[in-house]
């Protein structure tokens, strides 16, 4: 099991990969000289690039929206990647492996670590429950033979069984109290109201959920027989989110590439019976409604997805949750379609009773996202009259302008115009009246950069220093004698120079997600975004050590009023306090002199 990745690792990393690179290679961008790069912002809709990416700064900032960050967080935003996750995809772009610190057995190993390997432990312990040959496991195989399992299949799910009884597996893994509350946080036992533990799952067929790397992160149970509920996952945990994970994506990834789409299917069982006919590139939600989490993962591996749904009014009801999910993040080049199968069957049935072949024959006859989009809003008013067809503009208005620019958007238009009997301007006119205008950032909350004038100088100062860390090389000195001026905002300066002073190779990027985990992280990015307008090194620095000329005269005029104090207050003489003020006026703030 993986454990921490060392920071000194994450540096050197930061200052190998291009976020220019990684940006690109999801949303495509266009030179702005400079070491400058543009786009249309993947975080809000709008026509002209005012997304930006910075060679130097290894930083990307958007002008309209304000979305930030480094290429750690761009993963994080874009993508939906823990920061471990982003940090591995980084590496495996820069093709460096990481050097993970060996700590599975010690006390320091972290806490997600526990819970992983807790959960694989009892995945064994299920597993081999299926294979006791007890009554309960007789009968477990017997159904899953009937459902048309092979035990190669059963293998390679690696499915299970919890015994019918209140405590099995709490017996077997909970040696004391603290792992008690261990098996509890992983979901897999929940507390007594009189005191100890009893398992979640009993009497039930196991299926363990695996993130996409192949780590056991949750269960599904399956009752056996009848009892209520029929289905039973693992609750929210550390380290399982329902709603950015996917049933089977591990085995299924490989296959998707190659295939070049992904089938979305609603349940484990659909998944496995397909699996069971060779159909290998099908992945489950995991009791949930497709979310944007779910959509991001899987357009990293393809630019199609494939919905499969039943063919009742519960299937379809799902189907345009998940339409509307898709609609924010379809963007050239990337198709959804969405498949219903005939009442009453599901995949795994009707892969059952049509085979391989006629699945995919449906599966391929699946309807466009435009289809499906289209005829639901026919659906809803009568096109024979002229309200009729006015009110389809209206129906369709909210769903158009979420997508983003481009030939879908555009067909849409056209069939729209053809529906409601009109041309595409008045189409497109009517679509555009009293929504919010195109280029309007979508999130007004998130402030845009402001200029710097509004800045205070400590602000100024920081934000110079993060986005030209250079500059503490030349003024670390100054920076320290600083120290003990009181305002908000120098016990970060300071400490930000203390950081560069032992790490002088740390770029905007590496200095920022040194401070991820704090509450100055925020602070750090929005400072990093600044727009300095001075494209001059020499004018840069100079900017810079007016401001701490500046900083220093109010760091004398601090002392003078505290010496006036004590003045005052009788602890000190006048004549004392006019030598200390004199030392210090000495004390010429020049580089020269230190
Ligand atoms: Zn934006």
């Amino acid at each position: 099991m993986a454990g921490r990745i060392p920071q000194p690792f994450i540096d050197e990393l930061l200052g190998r990969v291009d976020i220019v690179d990684i940006i690109d290679s999801r949303v495509p961008l266009k030179s702005a000289g400079r070491g400058e790069y543009k786009a249309c912002c993947p975080f809000h809709e709008e026509k002209t690039p005012s997304f930006t990416v910075s060679t130097d700064k290894q930083f990307y900032h958007c002008f309209g929206c304000g979305e930030h960050g480094t290429a750690v967080g761009f993963l994080m935003n874009y993508a939906h990647l823990s920061f471990v996750e982003a940090i591995e995809e980084l590496a495996a772009h820069a093709g460096v492996d990481i050097p993970y610190e060996q700590q599975t057995f010690s006390p320091k190993s972290s806490d997600s670590d526990n819970l992983l390997n807790l959960l694989e432990q009892a995945n064994q312990f299920f597993k081999q429950q299926l294979r006791d040959g007890s009554a309960l496991a007789k009968q477990a195989i017997e159904y899953l033979k009937n459902r048309g399992l092979s035990g190669e299949t059963a293998r390679d799910f690696e499915i299970g069984l919890a015994a019918d009884s209140w405590d099995g597996l709490a017996k077997a893994l909970g040696k004391d109290e603290s792992t008690f509350k261990k098996l509890q946080k992983a979901g897999l036992v929940n507390e007594r109201d009189n005191g100890g533990y009893y398992d979640r799952f009993r009497g039930r067929i196991i299926f363990p959920i695996h993130d996409f790397k192949g780590r056991v992160v949750a269960f599904g149970g399956r009752v056996l027989g009848e009892g209520e509920p029929k289905y039973l996952n693992s609750p929210e945990t550390p380290v399982f989110h329902k709603g950015s994970e996917l049933y089977n994506l591990h085995r299924a990834r490989g296959e998707i590439k190659k295939s070049g789409f992904a089938l979305v299917v609603e349940g484990y069982m659909d998944v496995i019976a397909l699996a069971q006919f060779e159909i290998n590139h099908a992945v489950a939600t995991l009791g949930t409604a497709t979310t944007r989490a779910h959509l991001d993962r899987l357009f990293r591996y393809t630019d199609e997805i494939v919905f499969c749904f039943d063919g009742d009014k519960a299937g379809e009801r799902a189907a345009w949750r998940a339409l509307e999910n898709v609609l924010p993040v379809i963007s050239a080049g990337r198709q959804v379609k969405f498949l219903f199968l005939p009442q009453g069957h599901d995949p795994d049935s009707l892969v059952q009773e049509k085979g391989k072949q006629d699945f995919e024959k449906m599966v391929a006859m699946a309807a466009p996202l435009s289809e499906f989009l289209l005829s639901n809003l026919e659906k809803q008013t009568d096109l024979s009259h002229l309200e009729g067809r006015a009110r389809l503009l209206s129906l369709a208005k909210p769903y158009l302008n979420q997508l983003k620019q481009g030939p879908l958007k555009q067909l849409l238009l056209e069939q729209l115009a053809r529906m409601a009997q009109t041309d595409i301007s008045t189409t497109r006119s009517q679509l555009g009246r009293s929504e919010s205008k195109p280029d309007q950032p979508a999130r007004r909350s998130k402030a845009t950069s402001s200029t710097p004038a509004n800045l205070s100088l400590i602000a100024k100062a920081i934000s110079l220093i993060v986005q030209y860390p250079g500059l503490n090389r030349v003024n670390n000195k100054q920076i320290q004698a600083l120290r003990d001026l009181e305002i908000n905002g120098m016990d970060l300066f300071v400490d930000l120079s203390n950081l560069l002073d032992s790490n002088p190779e740390l770029n905007t990027a590496a200095l920022i997600e040194r401070y991820r985990s704090t509450n100055h992280h925020k602070v750090l990015e929005k400072l990093a975004a600044q727009h300095h307008l001075l494209t001059d090194e020499a004018l840069i620095s100079k900017e810079f050590e007016e401001i701490l000329t500046t900083l220093n005269k109010q760091r004398l005029d601090q002392t003078r009023n505290q010496l006036m104090e004590k003045v005052k207050s009788g602890q000190m003489t006048e004549e004392q306090a006019a030598n200390q003020l004199k030392t210090l006026h000495n004390q010429r703030f020049k580089s020269s002199d230190i």
